[in-house]
């Protein structure tokens, strides 16, 4: 199994990455540079993370050549239309310290203001024309708003970074991106968010049928969930603050689950969303300002 995954505009993108939502600044950087220590090359971040000037750090501590890491961070809503994005780029670039992001998404699509959420798009298509940014997606796009998208733009997205775990696999979203090519990136990869948000009666690290598994391959339920992914052909992005857990979810390149192992875990997928409704996001509801850089 490769360890890159090549986008649909041929860019070489690892397919497993370090994710940094809920990490704080002050940990950024450390975690960051732990997780470059250990392997991984993707790092994904956003502008609504708070966190994007330590990730640049924690890159530049590396002393890892800038393009050895690929980065990942995705624009606001507050920054949607077509000028406030062409800046908000400009405001993840300067905090992140660097002139070009490997992949830059949409956070979320606004349904109730799609306007924005095109004009938002024709900046990342801008940017991308510019070489400002080397590939360009969504996240959290159901196929019926990827649709809307599709009808209206001139670049298929590169990758729609979706709630994909044990849990709540979206068998439905995985299809349309499918089908357009679309890589899906699966955010939440162990279902971190059936734990912390969740209901915690269903956290999927204390799943009976992902512990059996990891049992049988002397693995964690967290390592057995990342394999899955990966053998299924998606991009996941972990994310912990503890060194150990860091390296543990990277060490997933050593076993193989079986069809029936695969067909057991994806039989665990109860169809309920632990995230936000995609629908349910608007100015008001998820107004946040991201500051300058
Ligand atoms: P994950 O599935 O990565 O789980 C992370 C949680 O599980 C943390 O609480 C972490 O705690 C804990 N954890 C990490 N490793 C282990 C382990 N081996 N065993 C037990 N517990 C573990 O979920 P996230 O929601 O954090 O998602 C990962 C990334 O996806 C984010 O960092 C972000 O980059 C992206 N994301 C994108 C979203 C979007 O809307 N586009 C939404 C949510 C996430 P600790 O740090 O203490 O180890």
């Amino acid at each position: 199994m490769s360890t890159h995954i090549t986008l649909n505009n041929g860019v070489a993108m690892p397919a497993l990455g370090f994710g940094v939502f809920q990490t704080p600044p002050e940990e950024t950087a450390a975690s960051v540079g732990e997780a470059l220590r250990v392997g991984y090359r993707l790092i994904d971040t956003a502008a609504s993370y708070g966190n994007e000037r330590e990730v640049g750090e924690g890159i530049r501590q590396s002393g890892l050549e800038r393009s050895e890491v690929f980065v990942e961070t995705k624009l606001w809503i507050t920054d949607y239309g077509y000028e406030a994005a062409l800046h908000g780029f400009e405001k993840s670039a300067g905090k992140l310290g660097m002139e070009q992001i490997d992949l830059l998404l949409l956070h979320q699509p606004l349904t109730a203001d799609f306007e924005r959420t095109i004009g938002a798009y024709r900046a990342l298509e801008k940017l991308l024309a510019d070489g400002k940014v080397r590939a360009i997606g969504v996240s959290n796009f159901m196929p019926d708003v990827l649709e809307r998208l599709l009808e209206q733009v001139e670049v298929v997205p590169a990758v729609n970074q979706v709630e994909v775990h044990p849990y709540f696999c979206q068998p439905e979203v995985q299809q349309a991106d499918k089908e357009h090519g679309i890589l899906t990136q699966a955010w939440s990869p162990m279902g971190g968010i059936t734990s912390y948000r969740g209901d915690s009666t269903r956290s999927t690290f204390e799943d009976p049928v992902l512990g059996e598994i990891a049992t049988a391959h002397g693995k964690t339920p967290a390592q057995v969930m990342l394999r899955w992914h990966l053998q299924q052909g998606r991009s996941a992005i972990p994310k912990s603050v503890k060194p150990a857990r860091i390296t543990a979810n990277f060490e997933v390149f050593d076993f193989e689950l079986s069809t029936e192992e695969l067909a057991r875990i994806d039989a665990l997928d109860t169809g309920v969303r632990s995230g936000p409704d995609p629908d349910s996001i608007t100015l008001e509801s998820f107004h946040r300002d991201i500051p300058e850089a």
